[in-house]
């Protein structure tokens, strides 16, 4: 984490959802720094998901004194950059969902695909971008294949670029010194591809990334969305996470169920 005399004096906060700004703005509230939100995800389909993913995230901010800005929602965008990568990914390997041992295990995975991803994955933005990843099979069961993970880390590094550039746009213009990110807080994104995609953005813009690595609250931000009683999505954003998030709930349910029946014969 950022010391308090490296604090920014004017931060423009990058946000993918509110259950994933919740402990971000905590924390650095903290420590004196007063964020601005920046909702700025073109990359959310469809756009029905879009708006209550931000009418979630402006009813949270307003109810704790949180200033925001939506920014643009251009989806012809996002489909020119990182939907085109996706699609190609798509053609060659099919569905890029997690393998089955990572879907078995369960725990954060299954906390992050079964809420938001952005929102809904526990708070946090969440679907499994970093997990082991490869195409499904033809019935559904994901296999691992490292051609196929490194296609979809392209297609996220493209999403991530087309928001932080975006972001950074608005920094500059807006007198901010500082862009930092909500995205971090989910252990399923690919998290050194966002400090990587935030220093280049905010670097060409003339504004100072502040990139914080904010995983370790990912279990906070999920118990607090809870509570809260937030909007939180079971799938990261994009037409591919929706699918992918899909897959791997099936394969989840299907190993459960095996699981089950493999005990109660061993009892039997
Ligand atoms: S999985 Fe998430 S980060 Fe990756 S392309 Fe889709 S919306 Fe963007």
């Amino acid at each position: 984490m950022t010391s308090a005399a490296e604090n920014p004096t004017k931060l423009l906060l990058h946000a993918c959802c509110g259950p994933c700004s919740m402990e971000p703005v905590r924390l650095l509230r903290e420590r004196g720094v007063e964020p601005h939100v920046y909702y700025a995800n073109s990359n959310i389909h469809p756009p029905a998901e879009y708006a209550r993913r931000l009418e979630t995230i402006r009813g949270w901010a307003a109810s704790v004194g949180l200033s925001l800005t939506e920014g643009r929602y251009d989806v012809a965008a996002w489909e020119a950059t990182a939907g085109r990568i996706g699609d190609a990914a798509r053609a060659r390997f099919g569905v890029i969902a997690g393998d089955v041992a990572d879907a078995a295990g369960g725990g954060a995975a299954e906390a992050a695909a079964g809420t938001a991803a952005a929102g809904a994955t526990a708070a946090a933005s969440a679907e499994p971008a970093g997990a082991t990843r490869g195409g499904a099979a033809g019935d559904g069961t994901p296999t691992h294949s490292a051609q196929a993970e490194s296609a979809r880390q392209a297609r996220c590094r493209a999403c991530y670029r087309l928001r932080f550039e975006e972001a950074a746009r608005f920094a500059a213009e807006n007198g901010f010194d500082a862009l930092g990110t909500t995205l971090s807080v989910s252990p399923y994104q690919y998290t050194d591809v966002i400090r990587e995609e935030l220093g280049r953005a905010a670097r060409a813009a003339g504004v100072r990334p502040l990139f914080e690595d904010y995983r370790p609250c990912y279990a906070e931000a999920t118990r607090r969305s809870r509570e809260a009683g937030l909007y939180r999505q079971n799938f990261c954003g994009c037409r591919f996470s929706e699918e992918e998030a899909a897959v791997e709930r099936a394969a989840r349910k299907r190993f459960r169920a095996e699981a089950r029946e493999r005990e109660a014969a061993a009892h039997a």
